[in-house]
């Protein structure tokens, strides 16, 4: 998980503004500098985070009722599904990061997931057989997105869509995106972790960030850009004295089991997000064999954990 550091330098006409909200699996971490009072100031985070409330409804794959859970309901059907706006874009943009990753980012993972976390849970290796019929439900290719109408069809049976990947820095784009609408642009949103920012803090040249590494942390200065790190090894389950990552291969349909932490920063936190969870999969020789983004930073590191 990434900290975040700043000064407590506040600019003679601004306040500075720090909320919370738990959200996610996570807790969300808004801060934002404005002309306005507290009150005002208290208000606009709130609508910021009844949006993230409701963003949850939009991608969450715990909650059985949400969007995606009744989309996958009719997977395999013929026609395509009305879906709302927000779903359409994350799922568009996953197919772009799928398609450019070769598929290591993968959000029809969700029936691997689903086994995996049950392993977790229960402290066991699932059954052979069960990976290899999860791993038949998967495939990014056959999810048709028709963004503009908002509408998705899951031409494969059985197949779960698995937002976990890249929904964290979905939704913090977007939190800074409506601070932006008020007016507000100098803001951090951090979905524990991954971090989305806008213009730096009154008097600075960035918002100083410190990612930890196996060498101890390093601070970085940035703005209007996103960064997040993932580590294979901040969720696990420990067997036989292997570490076996919640990040699963999608080729394979097993966790990753090495140990790397991988930082990511890019435009925005989306794109980090998605980044940084398809680099933990394609390891160091799979990132370099890409080497075509120039637009993204990484950082590859064995995790301190
Ligand atoms: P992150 O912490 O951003 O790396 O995301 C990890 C989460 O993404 C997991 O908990 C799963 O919900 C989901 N996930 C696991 N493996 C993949 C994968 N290969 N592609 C996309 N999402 C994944
Ligand atoms: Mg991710």
């Amino acid at each position: 998980m990434l900290l975040c550091l700043q000064s407590g330098i506040t600019a003679w006409s601004q306040n500075r503004f720090e909320y919370s909200h738990p959200q996610m699996g996570t807790v969300f971490r808004l801060v934002f500098y404005s002309f306005q009072d507290s009150s005002e100031a208290r208000a606009l985070a709130k609508t910021v985070f009844d949006r993230i409330d409701s963003l949850n409804a939009h991608f969450s794959d715990w909650l059985p009722e949400s969007e995606p859970n009744l989309l996958c309901q009719k997977a395999g059907e013929k026609g395509c599904q009305k879906v709302s706006a927000e779903l359409a874009d994350i799922l568009h943009q996953s197919k772009g990061f799928a398609r450019q990753s070769r598929g290591a980012f993968d959000i029809s993972v969700g029936a691997l997931t689903r086994l995996w976390r049950r392993s977790r849970n229960l402290k066991e290796l699932p059954e052979p057989e069960r990976v290899a019929s999860a791993l038949k439900t998967v495939g990014w290719r056959k999810i048709d997105v028709y963004p503009r109408m908002s509408c998705v069809r899951l031409r494969r049976e059985g197949t779960r869509l698995d937002l976990g990947g890249i929904a964290q820095g979905w939704a913090a784009d977007d939190c800074l995106g409506i601070l932006r609408n008020n007016g507000i642009t100098i803001a951090l949103v951090d979905a524990g972790g991954d971090i989305a920012l806008g213009d730096p803090p009154p008097d600075m040249d960035g918002w100083q960030i410190d990612v930890p590494s196996a060498s101890g942390n390093t601070r970085m200065v940035l703005k209007n850009c996103g960064i997040t790190t993932s580590g294979a090894a901040s969720r696990y389950l420990e067997l036989g004295g292997k570490r076996y990552s919640h990040i699963i291969d999608p080729r394979t349909g097993q966790p990753l089991v090495h140990r790397t932490q991988v930082t990511v920063l890019a435009e925005n936190a989306t794109t980090a997000d998605a980044w940084a969870t398809a680099i933990s999969v394609m390891g160091e020789k799979g990132w370099n064999r890409l080497k075509r983004k120039p637009e993204i930073k990484v950082w590859i590191s064995e995790s301190p954990l």
